[in-house]
């Protein structure tokens, strides 16, 4: 008998404060993994036929009717179509309230003077050769990030709740143009700017023979 072939995808890294672009078709799984622990990523997507039809933060939390997304619940772009369903989560702790870090908010909050890197100008750069304007990039789904709020409505950002090798993994229901971080934000990510690891199961490799 021969052995089956391995039906895992290779495992590709983000380098510590950079990001990615991808293409996935309808029906693939993208899988986000944490490799060292307490690291966000950013995931902004547009429909790949139509940059008009963006990822929406304000979607998706109304139609869950909650502020933290996990299992079984879905990404909506803002037409209200299904961009992506989470099949698994080892953490269960995610935002999607913020937009991804960029040079204003370094400024902003932290008082930074000097140039930052950040996740906004990391997709900019992944995401503009491919035909991305600046201004589309709109909230991110900030996956491992640990915000929490308070009984007044103060927003907290706490060091994310993932170990080394835990992961998310979403299923695209339309063909999408995606942009990936390893987060630049001291302040997410438990003071050290780590990698973040990615794979993706082809939809068409998954089917039977
Ligand atoms: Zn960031």
């Amino acid at each position: 008998m021969d052995p089956r072939p391995d039906p895992s995808p290779p495992l590709l890294r983000i380098p510590r404060q950079s990001g990615t672009s991808l293409v996935l078709r309808r029906g693939d799984v993208l899988r986000i993994v944490d490799p060292l622990g307490e690291q966000v990523c950013d995931l902004y997507a547009f429909a790949l036929d139509d940059p008009a039809r963006v990822l929406s933060s304000g979607r998706s939390l109304d139609y869950a009717s909650k502020l933290f997304l996990t299992t079984g619940d879905r990404l909506y772009a803002n037409d209200s179509t299904p961009m992506f369903t989470i099949v698994a989560d080892t953490v269960g702790r995610h935002d999607f309230t913020l937009t991804p870090c960029s040079q204003e908010m370094f400024e902003r909050l932290y008082g930074v003077t000097g140039r930052h890197p950040s996740c906004f100008e990391n997709l900019v750069n992944a995401l503009g050769p491919h035909g991305i304007r600046p201004e589309w990039i709109g909230t991110t789904f900030n996956v491992f990030m640990n915000v929490a709020f308070d009984a007044a409505g103060r927003i907290e950002v706490r060091p994310p709740l993932s170990r080394a090798g835990d992961y998310l993994e979403l299923r695209a229901e339309m063909d999408l143009l995606c942009g990936l971080t390893a987060c630049s934000a001291e302040g997410s990510n438990a003071g050290t700017l780590k990698p973040i690891d990615y794979a993706v199961r082809r939809a068409a490799a998954v089917g039977t023979p």
